[in-house]
Parts: C-alpha cells; sequence; structure tokens
C-alpha cells in the first residue's frame, strides 16, 4: 500500500468548496472522483452531511480512494463510469435532482505512476494511455494507425504543437510500428531539431503525449456530453465548477457556461492558482476553475 505523501495534490481545493458548496446537506457529485481528495475536503466542510456521488472511469484508481477516505465511505456512493453517462448513474440511484457538479480534469498522479497504463515517458511501457481500462482503445492504435494528416492534426491542435506537427506525424508514420513509450520519444526526438528540444521548459515529448492522451480518451468530446446533461439535473442555485488545465478545455467550458440559457457564469474571468500552491504543486501550474450557477 502507499505512503499517504504518495497520493495525488487535490488542485485547488480552497477555491473549488468556496463555490460548489451552496449547502452542508446538498448532494454533491464529483464526476472525476480521482484519490478522493476534492471529495474528503467536501465532506470535512460539509460536516459530514452533504451526500457525495464519486465518478470515476477508472476502477483502479477508485479502488484508492475507498481505501484512502474509508472512514466516511458510508456517505459516499461509488461509481465506474464515465462522466459523458451521468445522467445513467444518477437514474441509477434514484436521484432527479443535485446541488453540484465538480470536474477535476486532466490525468491524476496514480494514473501517471501507475504500472503499465502508458500515460508517461519517463517509464518505458506498452503505448496504453486509456483511463477506462475497459475501453479496447488504445494509444498503440492511435500511433500505429492513424493517417498522417490526423496525427498532424491531433499533435497541433491537443497538443499545441505548432511549429513541428507535421514533422513529428511524419517521424511517427516513417517508424512504424512503435510498440513503447520510449520508442515513441525516441521518434519525437529524431523529428525536433536539437535546439528546439534543449529550449524547452517540459520535456520535448510532454505536447506529444498529452495530444494522444486527449484522442485516446476522447476528452473533448465526453466534456462536451457532460456538460450538456448538468443543467437538467441542478437544483436551482445549485453550481458546476470546472477545473481545466488546457486551453481548449477551458474554451470549452466558457462557450458552454457561456451560452446554456440555464446557468448564470459566476467567474467571468478564470480563476487561477496562487503562486504558493503553484510553488508547492507543479501539477497546479496550467489549473483553473470557472463556475456557472443553474437559474
Ligand atoms: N479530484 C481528484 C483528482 C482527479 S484526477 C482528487 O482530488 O484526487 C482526474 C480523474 O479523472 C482521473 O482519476 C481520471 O481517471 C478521471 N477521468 C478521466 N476521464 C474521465 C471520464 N470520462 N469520466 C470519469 N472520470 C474520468
Amino acid at each position: 500500500m502507499r505512503k499517504y505523501d504518495d497520493y495525488h495534490k487535490s488542485v485547488m481545493v480552497e477555491e473549488v468548496l468556496k463555490f460548489l458548496i451552496t449547502k452542508d446537506d446538498g448532494i454533491y457529485v464529483d464526476c472525476t472522483a480521482g484519490e478522493g481528495g476534492h471529495i474528503k475536503a467536501i465532506y470535512e466542510k460539509t460536516n459530514g452531511k452533504a451526500k457525495i456521488i464519486a465518478v470515476d472511469v477508472d476502477y483502479e484508481v477508485l479502488e484508492i480512494a475507498e481505501d484512502r477516505i474509508k472512514e466516511i465511505t458510508n456517505k459516499i456512493e461509488f461509481f465506474k463510469a464515465s462522466y459523458k453517462d451521468i445522467d445513467i448513474v444518477l437514474h441509477g440511484l434514484g436521484i432527479k435532482k443535485v446541488d453540484g457538479f465538480l470536474m477535476d480534469l486532466g490525468v491524476s498522479t496514480f494514473q501517471l505512476k501507475g504500472e503499465n497504463r502508458g500515460f508517461t515517458f519517463m517509464k518505458n511501457e506498452p503505448l496504453d494511455m486509456r483511463m477506462d481500462p475497459d475501453s479496447d482503445f488504445t494509444a498503440w492504435t492511435v500511433i500505429n494507425e492513424y493517417p498522417e494528416e490526423e496525427l498532424s492534426k491531433i499533435i497541433f491542435e491537443y497538443g499545441e504543437e505548432f511549429k513541428f506537427a507535421r514533422r513529428i506525424a511524419r517521424y511517427i508514420v516513417n517508424s512504424r510500428p512503435i510498440n513503447t513509450t520510449f520508442e515513441l520519444v525516441e521518434v519525437i526526438k529524431k523529428a525536433l531539431p536539437p535546439k528546439e528540444r534543449y529550449r524547452r521548459k517540459r520535456h520535448f515529448a510532454t505536447r506529444t503525449f498529452q495530444a494522444i492522451r486527449i484522442e485516446v480518451n476522447r476528452e473533448f468530446d465526453n466534456i462536451r456530453t457532460a456538460l450538456e446533461k448538468f443543467p437538467e439535473f441542478l437544483n436551482t442555485g445549485g453550481r458546476i465548477c470546472i477545473i481545466s488545465f488546457h486551453s481548449l478545455e477551458d474554451k470549452i467550458v466558457k462557450n458552454f457556461f457561456r451560452s446554456n440559457e440555464k446557468l448564470k457564469l459566476l467567474t467571468k474571468k478564470p480563476i487561477l492558482p496562487t503562486d504558493e500552491e503553484i510553488k508547492s504543486n507543479p501539477r497546479a501550474r496550467s489549473a483553473r476553475i470557472r463556475v456557472a450557477e443553474r437559474i
């Protein structure tokens, strides 16, 4: 069993509590339960009065969450599901209305560190990157079977690898088959001019890996589907609180909040983490929160 110190450090907890919780005895849905950090905070903030529904698509991570917060699990319903199917989860529980939805998008520390998940270029593993271990669509398929044009588009858009997406896509196609994360890193390395590689603040494979992960998990489509479903389940005054890590995610959230007539935007500008938080938790660096309220 892992040490407590190893757990995923939840981002922007104070900000989430401030915006999400409108009453102690409300029903709150954490659509990305992860290792349960935000859930624990919601539980404590509401003095154990809230009912919390914990959803995650990764059952390995749910097991960790359940164990980590086992002393409070009697107040929590855990579900292995995708947030895009949130309506099915709530119908299944016989719940018609809730008071808040939370989404903390991105990858959990467990997924990055976990064995054989293929999310990280720091370890040599099969190309996988599935958040949902039940899905059969993996990074291997994207890397080895997508046409060059499509790969290039994904790396450009989702990876925001604006200048070198085409080159990376071409090198990938010419190096097939590519079977492991280290093989992929080598290909990206060859595609990027050395000057470019050394100039970057983050590892040179970060953007391509992010792009492939977003594609494998259909992350943006799932976010859109989930957002569309939230308003009908919210009590008046209930909130949707989204933490995003990618500018395209944030754009999807912003546009949805602005255009949905059932919602009032509570954050004209996104809320950013404090400098202190960024120092103590590098994952918070690109986090931003947007919140809307059901009218
Ligand atoms: N808030 C959590 C951390 C969440 S990390 C904490 O404080 O510990 C993001 C989580 O979202 C990961 O565990 C990942 O498995 C989950 N996730 C990704 N896509 C999902 C989807 N479509 N449906 C449900 N959960 C998803």
